[in-house]
């Protein structure tokens, strides 16, 4: 059997993103969370006879500054479309939708192309309540209506993705730029982003694309990751026995990572889309959008880049801390507190020490907020250790006393006598009494041979209880010696 690596992946993804407006998409309910089921109902969201919905203006602004964010072409009007489908979970029997005037088209974030973005209502909530929820005697299921008319954004990618990493990457990047604007909760287990992932493998230099199949609703970006993996490896055994890839709808369970069918193609809804009769299209209006505009954020992307250019980071550091946007938000704080200045060569060991010495000690947390270390703390420890007030690793020890207790690291190091040794009156006797030690090594470097340097080194620190620079020491080791 030939390895997957025969076959080039194609993948692209459609992530609904449920909107964070006060009213849902065509009504006035409420959009609260946790309400008793079906309290936060009206005739138009339960679509009885004779209502008429009307479109959520604070909607279709959100979904402006999608657009803009995806750097989209806005459409000059905002079309509905009827999508019929039948599902208990939708009262009308059809959804209202965009087909063919999506409100934002075209874009790209991350090195994904955006097909389109446009506005629907979503379904109301199945709930599968089985033998517990017996309605006379026999296992039953029922709809809460509550979530039925909430305002989503669906975003359409070009199959631009090539590996299940490149989706969880490209999925981080849109979560965050969805958060840091403010649309939406963007909260995965709850639902607010839910993605479905096609895709399909061809050989490599094959241009035309082979077929696809459809994982649906994975509620976490390692599910999806895992999904993928998956599914390539079933196709890619598919094609090598000579069979060919099926298109059909799937589910991936990550517990056991099976995949189990849905629907084949032959079972495809035809929607029946037609305009829809009871909402005439509205203009977006140059006003729309330039009210959209004048409230867009800095973006994650443009956050990364300036972290690079003005900040002088690591590229990988400058992603890291602008992709998570609490992160960045605790970074610039600290960076702003700086005793030093904010410069590029005060936020090159800042940002060490944040993503580092800090994230490394939080357990898996990656938010420092939730910590006793506030960013001016670290900003004054990161500052101490520039001075060599301290030296690299009392800093570190600083830093543990922070994470368990908080305080000032001045403070700190008085208190702990974790103050660097250095200097020449301090520092000079201790490396006189190392080379008095070890006369052999002594003679060795006064030789020459620089390899056995580490040996007073280690003495000195030992002496020192770790408080000496190690590279001052090497300079006092060469004058002693006439070096
Ligand atoms: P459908 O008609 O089944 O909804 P679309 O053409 O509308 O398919 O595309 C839906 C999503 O699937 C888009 O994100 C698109 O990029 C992706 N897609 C389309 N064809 C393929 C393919 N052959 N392999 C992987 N992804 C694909
Ligand atoms: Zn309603
Ligand atoms: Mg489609």
């Amino acid at each position: 059997m030939s390895p997957v690596s025969d076959y080039e992946i194609v993948i692209g993804l459609e992530i609904h993103v449920q909107l964070k407006t006060r009213t849902k998409m065509f009504c006035g309910c409420e959009l609260t969370f946790g309400e008793p089921p079906n309290t936060r109902v009206c005739e138009v969201c339960l679509a009885l006879p004779g209502s008429l919905p009307v479109p959520n203006a604070e909607a279709i602004h959100l979904g402006v500054m999608i657009g803009h964010a995806l750097g989209c072409e806005i459409a000059p009007r905002m079309k509905f479309d009827r999508k019929q489908y039948f599902y208990p979970d939708s009262p009308k029997g059809y959804q209202i939708s965009q087909f063919d005037e999506p409100l934002c088209a075209g874009g790209g974030i991350g090195g994904v192309r955006i097909e389109r973005v446009h506005l629907e209502e979503d379904a109301a909530k199945t709930i599968h309540a089985g033998a517990s929820g017996r309605i006379h005697g026999s296992a039953s299921s029922v709809v809460d209506f509550n979530r039925g008319g909430t305002p989503l954004a669906e975003i359409v990618t070009e199959p631009d993705i090539h590996s299940a990493e490149q989706a969880g990457e490209f999925l981080r990047l849109l979560r965050t730029t969805l958060r840091v604007l403010g649309v939406s909760d963007v909260n995965m287990e709850e639902g607010s982003l839910r993605c479905d992932a096609n895709i399909s493998i061809r050989p490599h230099g094959q241009t035309e694309l082979g077929t696809k199949t459809e994982l649906k609703n994975m509620n976490s970006f390692r599910y999806i990751e895992k999904g993928i993996t998956a599914e390539v490896a079933r196709q890619a055994a598919l094609l090598d026995a000579g069979e060919r890839v099926v298109q059909e709808t799937l589910h991936f369970d990550p517990r056991t990572e099976a995949l189990t069918s849905m629907r084949s193609k032959e079972e495809a809804n035809d929607y029946r889309y037609f305009p829809e009769p009871d909402l005439v299209p509205v203009p977006v209006t140059a006003a729309m959008i330039e009210r959209a505009r004048a409230a867009m954020p800095e973006l994650p992307a443009a956050r990364a880049a300036r972290f690079e250019e003005d900040l002088e980071l690591h590229p990988d550091t400058a992603k890291l801390l602008a992709w998570r946007s609490e992160l960045g938000d605790w970074f610039e704080e600290a960076l702003a507190a700086s005793p030093d200045g904010v410069s590029a060569a005060t936020a090159g060991p800042l940002a060490n020490w944040t993503t580092n010495e800090l994230l490394k000690r939080l357990e898996g947390e990656t938010d420092p907020g939730g910590s006793k270390v506030t960013p001016a703390a670290l900003a004054q420890l990161v500052a101490l250790v520039g001075a060599k007030s301290v030296t690299a690793a009392g800093g570190r020890q600083v830093l543990e006393v922070l994470i368990a207790e908080g305080g000032d690291p001045a403070a700190i190091v008085e208190a702990q006598g974790l103050g660097a040794v250095g200097g020449e009156d301090t520092l000079a006797p201790v490396v006189q009494e190392a080379l008095a030690a070890n006369p052999d090594i002594a003679e060795r470097l006064r030789g020459g041979d620089m390899k056995p340097m580490g040996v007073i080194i280690g003495h000195v620190m030992k002496a020192t209880k770790g408080r000496a620079d190690g590279g001052e020491v090497t300079k006092l080791v060469r004058s002693q010696l006439g070096l």
